[in-house]
């Protein structure tokens, strides 16, 4: 077992913080927290696909880099630690590529997933409707088969990259207790989106998607029919090693923020990073960062070997998260009041952070899944 980067992924960290700190964050910070319209976000994301961001865990076949996804894991928590609206297209295009790397017929595949790890196109995955949330086997968005079409009717919620999407995967209801993936062509089949305004992260899409008689041909299922919901939750398992480096990206983000401000102000004749109770915060913030990322590299070194992971990706995307939220709520805290103002990144980081622990399962819906692996009882019907 080695923790070490390779010379490889040490090269490719040390000169992408260059670029995030010289190009992205400057240019991040002029932007601010509004939408950032398609063509800036997309000439940022491809920029860091340079760097392995989305192509690193690909074959050069598909115009990837070969490497795996713990690579492109190091690459996220990067570039989430200066931008996570930056950072996440580039998560929800390497799980859609990674769903149709597994499921997709071979024509799809050469049609979408070059142009998607490129982030020439975006992809957004779509299982979430306003009545349906954790309970994601309750899907009611209906795809019916009318000859040698699907014609789909409902809307989805909570999309990430929707207002970008080129394409969309969506969870429909095929027949009883039947969920089956369909590829949505915006260009060819067409859907509507409309932004979801957020107490954070609204430089990146979150949107409803309506679909009102979509016309989509059969041969753009994905998977098998009735396998939608088996294969979700395998790709939740990358998606929830996403989510746990989200959450290491914003805590490392505050825990230096923190050590930086505690160096500088003084309080009571020191500098504040000599009070017992702030050394506290931050060697609990250390340690706990650490930790969250070792949990998350077991859990995606056990995905990509093709062990079952599900247990392993919970407790990561658990803990991931949640430790931005009491990273982000302490490194506030060891600002004072400069911490909730807009002059400190702190302020950004707590509000991304209460985002942080809802999407791909709430920290409830780990703990169910954790305790169900080692107790054998279900919880969730
Ligand atoms: C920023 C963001 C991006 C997202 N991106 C996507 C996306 O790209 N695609 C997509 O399909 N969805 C996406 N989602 C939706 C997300 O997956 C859901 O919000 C999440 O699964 C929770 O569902 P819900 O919001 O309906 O809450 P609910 O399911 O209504 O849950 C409400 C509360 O009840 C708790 N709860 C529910 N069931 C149980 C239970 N059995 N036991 C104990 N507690 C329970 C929950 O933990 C939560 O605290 C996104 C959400 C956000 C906020």
């Amino acid at each position: 077992m080695n923790f070490q980067r390779s010379e490889e992924q040490q090269m490719i960290i040390e000169n992408l913080r260059k670029f995030l700190d010289n190009e992205i964050e400057p240019a991040f910070r002029e932007h601010g927290e509004g939408f950032i319209p398609r063509e800036k976000m997309q000439g940022w994301v491809q920029a860091l696909t340079e760097f392995g961001m989305t192509k690193a865990p690909f074959g050069e076949e598909w115009g990837g880099f070969g490497m795996d996804w713990l690579t492109h894991l190091m690459v996220f928590e990067e570039v989430a630690y200066t931008s996570l609206d930056i950072a996440i297209p580039g998560f929800i295009n390497a799980c859609g590529a990674e769903l149709l790397r597994r499921t997709a017929s071979e024509e799809i595949q050469q049609k979408y997933i070059p142009d998607i790890l490129a982030c020439n196109k975006f992809i957004a995955i779509g299982i979430s409707e306003p009545d349906v949330g954790s309970d994601v086997a309750a899907v009611k968005t209906r795809a019916v088969l009318e000859g040698d079409h699907w014609v789909i009717n409902g809307e989805k919620t909570w999309i990430t990259n929707g207002e970008y999407a080129d394409v969309f995967i969506c969870t429909c209801l095929t027949g009883e207790g039947e969920l089956t993936h369909i590829l949505v062509d915006r260009e060819e089949h067409g859907f509507e989106t409309v932004g979801i305004p957020k107490m954070a992260l609204n430089g990146q899409s979150t949107s409803q998607v309506f679909l009102s008689d979509v016309r989509v041909p059969v041969s753009n299922t994905i998977g098998e029919r009735g396998q939608g919901l088996k294969n979700t939750l395998k790709i939740f398992e990358y998606a929830r090693c996403h989510m746990s480096m989200w959450g290491v990206g914003v805590a490392r983000r505050a825990m230096d923020e923190s050590i930086k401000y505690s160096q500088e102000r003084k309080q009571h004749g020191k500098l504040i990073a000599g009070h017992q109770l702030i050394a506290d915060k931050i060697a609990t913030m250390a340690t706990k960062i650490d930790a969250a990322r070792l949990l998350t590299y077991r859990a995606i070194d056990m995905v990509e070997r093709g062990a079952r992971a599900d247990k392993e990706c919970a407790m990561a995307k658990w803990f991931g998260t949640e430790i931005a939220v009491t990273a982000a709520r302490d490194a506030v805290e060891i600002h004072g009041g400069n911490g909730v103002t807009k002059e400190f990144i702190v302020e950004r980081l707590a509000r991304e952070a209460i985002v942080s622990p809802i999407p791909d399962g709430t920290t409830e819906i780990q703990k169910l899944i954790i305790s169900r692996a080692l107790t054998g009882e279900q919880a969730f019907r």
